[in-house]
């Protein structure tokens, strides 16, 4: 029931801190997106409010089943949509921070992606980050570590998300280890969407992607991808890390390390085009997702990558 990609490791760092009573009360997460953060923020609130008193946080009392499910009175995540944190929702949770927990030993406040605070939010809430409220826990999340956030880093215990593993990506979304190194190298190790594209059946999408490049000189199979900017943007993202494939196992690498393991014979093909080839592939690519970056047309880009591809 345990929600998936809380990061195991930080969870176990705060099951220590728990047991030797150093809980702080504020905490900043810091890691790339979709690292896990708000679920393991999640996780920490279960493990402060869980009723058992060996196995927290047990996921199957009602404190964690209602965390788990976004129903807990005294647990509140501010900014689940990622947009601008304004004042008037710090104040809406600086008001529910005076009030009695109705049911939690700890109220959790969840604040995500403070680097969308306005200046005004993020004043309203150092006061609060200083001098805590008894039982309380807060817990920022920052992708950006870099930002102008030092006001309230200072104040917090900071705590570092990295991209997952590969293993730990296989462990987590019960995959293949293929599957695990295409979705880990593909997502830069980004656990959240790689569930997302896991429940897109994005294996089966990528596969029609690249016999769109790869299996006809039609030219209308390559027209249809690029009709749509995000599907365009998919289907070049997809089909460089093929490129990429190629040339890695052109330059020895075992096919065991590809990407595309589940296309090796395209790959292999691939492979075997002289490298001046595979090499004008590739930058077309490039040149043809920075038309689609600059929002311009991007259909000569493709139509020239085809070229590139079929040598017509
Ligand atoms: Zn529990």
């Amino acid at each position: 029931m345990n929600t998936v990609s809380v990061d195991p490791r930080i969870l176990e760092r705060f099951k220590r801190l728990v047991a030797s009573s150093r809980m702080g009360h504020a905490y900043l997460f810091v890691g790339p997106k979709e690292t896990g953060k708000t679920q393991t923020a999640l996780g920490v609130a279960q493990l402060v409010n869980c009723e058992s008193s060996e196995a927290a946080p047990c996921g199957i009392c009602p404190s964690c089943q209602k965390i788990a499910s976004r129903n807990h009175p005294d647990v509140m995540v501010v900014n689940q949509n990622e947009g601008s944190i304004k004042i008037d929702q710090i104040r809406s949770l600086l008001g529910r921070l005076q009030l009695k927990a109705y049911e939690a030993k700890t109220k959790v406040f969840i604040i995500r992606d403070v680097e969308n605070m306005t200046l005004e939010a993020a004043n309203s809430l150092l006061k609060t980050l200083e001098e805590p409220a008894s039982n309380t826990l807060m817990i920022l999340t920052t992708a950006t570590p870099e930002s102008n956030l030092d006001t309230i880093r200072s104040r917090c215990h900071v705590v570092k998300f990295f991209p997952v593993s590969k293993n730990r990506l296989q462990e987590t979304l019960n995959v293949s280890p293929d599957v695990a190194r295409l979705l880990t190298v593909y997502t830069d190790g980004c656990l959240g969407q790689s569930r997302i594209l896991l429940e897109e059946d994005f294996i089966s999408r990528k596969n029609k992607i690249l016999d769109a490049f790869l299996k006809s000189s039609n030219e209308d199979a390559l027209k249809k991808l690029s009709s749509e900017k995000e599907e365009a943007r998919e289907a070049l993202h997809v089909f460089l890390s093929m490129v990429r494939d190629a040339i890695l196992f052109k330059s020895g690498v075992a096919a065991i390390e590809l990407m595309h393991v589940d296309r090796l014979l395209d790959v292999q093909s691939l492979a075997g085009r002289p490298y001046e080839e595979l090499a004008a592939i590739y930058n077309q690519v490039i040149k043809t997702k920075q038309l689609l970056d600059e929002n311009l047309n991007a259909k000569m880009g493709f139509s020239i990558l085809r070229q590139r591809i079929w040598q017509n």
